[in-house]
């Protein structure tokens, strides 16, 4: 039921809508309601939909699609860009040139590509590690045993600054299931911050639609909604 209304409200009210659910989650979490921000998707959504969200104070967004992006950065340079989709070594430099941020970071050769083509006179790039938390053959990521070996050569480049780490992991149904994954994510943050104390990883990005109130509760730091700000995706285009 309540999903067929969501279908039906304008842009603001899920948007409103999602903002809520944060902070209900943040109350139950125990966590101050500015220790999560919010990544919009706006993945295949048109450019008018993210000015009116940068309306509502919405500064960040997310966006898969290479061409596509940069179509919405040149109309909106204010705003901060995360790259999140899958990165194909020669996209690596218009993506290094545009972005303040790249989540899907899963081989070394990419994190050594974009610290080389990151322009010396913009801020470092904000890298996150993909993992490859639910260690499905099909997915893109490190498995937690490669993140643990390859981050100190990453960390170590030049223009580019290690953030943190970000997962999708497999879908599942309940708070339960959905959580276990997601703590892991928080372990091995955990683990590379007291294993190297000087890189001060601060950011976890994981919690998507389905799964934003299991992240909050697992310790996100970034939420990437997409369905629940824009509604359903045209999946042709995906
Ligand atoms: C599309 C996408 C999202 C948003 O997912 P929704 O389920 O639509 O909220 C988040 N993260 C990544 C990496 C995505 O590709």
């Amino acid at each position: 039921m309540s999903l067929v209304i969501l279908m039906h409200l304008p842009l603001i009210e899920r948007y409103q809508s999602v903002k809520a659910r944060m902070q209900q989650a943040c109350l139950q979490a125990n966590r101050p309601m500015d220790s999560v921000s919010l990544l919009a998707v706006s993945k295949t959504k048109p450019v008018e939909d993210i000015i009116q969200l940068s309306e509502q104070g919405q500064h960040c967004f997310g966006e898969n699609y290479l061409q596509e992006s940069l179509l919405k950065i040149q109309q909106c340079p204010e705003l901060e860009w995360h790259f999140i989709g899958p990165i194909q070594s020669n996209k690596t430099k218009a993506i290094a040139e545009n972005f303040q941020w790249v989540h899907s970071v899963d081989r070394l050769k990419i994190s050594q590509r974009l610290s080389q083509q990151r322009p010396t006179d913009q801020p470092p790039l904000n890298i996150l590690l993909e993992v490859n938390i639910s260690e499905e053959a099909s997915k893109a990521g490190f498995t937690p045993e490669e993140l643990l070996k390859i981050a100190p050569e990453i960390a170590a480049l030049p223009n580019i600054k290690l953030r943190g780490l970000m997962a999708i992991p497999q879908k599942s149904d309940g708070l339960e299931a959905q959580r276990k994954p997601l703590a892991k994510m928080r372990q091995l943050l955990e683990q590379l911050n007291t294993s190297n104390p000087e890189w001060q990883l601060d950011t976890l990005s994981m919690g998507m639609s389905a799964d934003l109130e299991a992240a909050i509760m697992e310790g996100a730091t970034m939420v990437r909604i997409g369905t629940d700000i824009f509604g359903a995706r045209d999946n042709l285009k995906k």
